[in-house]
């Protein structure tokens, strides 16, 4: 990983008009920087808009607000030969393998129809002995080619060999792992680190499950609500995660031996507000244990608490160690 931003979010908005009067904030001033050749995760529970956030990412929603630069340039503003080349340079890998793939068409022809159109001097030939490459780069072989998707349970295999295929540099992952089963997960999220190595790729991986996140991503981005709520490098949020919810979540990880200590686990109160009503304040307000008059009345702003860490919590307002202090204080009122 270098410290070349590839992809720029700034004061991203993506609203929805669902009825009279009435907006789903799905995605809200958010702003985040990825790196060339890093693994950016998102995660936050269903609904948070973290899958929204990718899809206007790769252009599949406009913005309401805000921008989007991929290599400094705006992609609202891409035309021509340059939205084609933004078109093949970022792809998406999408939860639902199946859902994303025509099942009337070979598997050989999903693969080969983004090369022909991106690479249209390429003779036939030339295309299927690529087909057949990328086939066994996902770790499938040449008899897949003729074969239709249902046909097969490797359906993840087949939309990461069609993402590949037209050589991006960027792709957003979409709850890639989520409807596998849990002995393949771990296959395809080694696959996608050796990939990212082999293509000199860069990931936004967007996930709900945190523990397989941990393995992949160089940094984390927390949402809640539609907002991002903390960003940090992978090792220090789970070292320490700092915002409140971060630490709720973490904390509701399972752990496999029976006997673990769960007492310090924090119970989130309550439901996701709807994003169409959201609380005023902090978003977290309703449901989290250390909430405060401010937290009702102020929106908390995304703000760099130590190098590297970003995060919006009043807890913070007078600086890290006054921030953790005063939620020792609080832990031990409540416990
Ligand atoms: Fe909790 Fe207040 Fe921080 Fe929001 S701003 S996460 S309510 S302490």
């Amino acid at each position: 990983m270098d410290n070349n931003v590839l992809v720029e979010l700034k004061n991203l908005d993506k609203f929805f008009n669902v009825g009279k009067d009435k907006t789903l904030k799905a995605v809200e001033n958010v702003s985040l920087q990825i790196y060339k050749g890093e693994t950016f995760g998102l995660v936050g529970e269903s609904g948070c808009g973290k899958t929204t956030c990718g899809r206007t990412v790769v252009s599949l929603y406009k913005p309401t607000n805000g921008e989007i630069l991929y290599e400094n340039k705006d992609i609202t503003k891409l035309k021509g030969k340059e939205l084609k080349r933004f078109r093949k340079k970022v792809q998406m890998i999408f939860q639902d393998p199946y859902a994303s793939l025509d099942s009337k068409m070979t598997i050989g022809d999903i693969i080969a129809e983004g090369m022909r159109v991106h690479f249209p001097k390429l003779k036939e030939d030339e295309v299927q002995a690529k087909v057949t490459d990328y086939l066994q780069t996902v770790g499938l072989n040449s008899e897949h080619s003729a074969r239709f998707p249902h046909e097969l349970s490797g359906g993840q295999r087949i939309g990461i060999a069609r993402a590949l295929a037209v050589e991006p540099d960027f792709i957003v992952c979409d709850e890639p792992i989520s409807a596998l089963d849990v002995s393949i997960q771990a296959q395809i999220v080694n696959l996608l680190i050796k990939l990212q190595q082999d293509f000199k790729l860069t990931y936004l991986f967007i996930s709900h499950d945190l523990s397989m996140v941990k393995h992949i991503s160089d940094r984390i981005g927390v949402m809640y609500l539609g907002s991002l709520v903390e960003v940090s490098k992978s090792k220090d949020l789970y070292d320490r995660p700092l915002h409140p919810y971060t630490k709720a979540l973490l904390s509701a990880i399972p752990i496999p031996d029976p006997n673990a200590d769960t007492k310090d686990r924090i119970k989130l109160q309550g439901e996701i507000p709807s994003p169409i009503d959201a609380p005023s304040g902090c978003k977290f307000s309703t449901r989290c244990p250390y909430a405060s008059e401010i937290c009702r009345a102020e929106r908390p702003v995304l703000k760099e608490i130590e190098k590297g860490h970003t995060i919006s919590c009043h807890l913070y307002n007078d600086g890290l160690e006054n921030g953790l202090r005063i939620m020792e204080e609080m832990d031990n009122k409540i416990n």
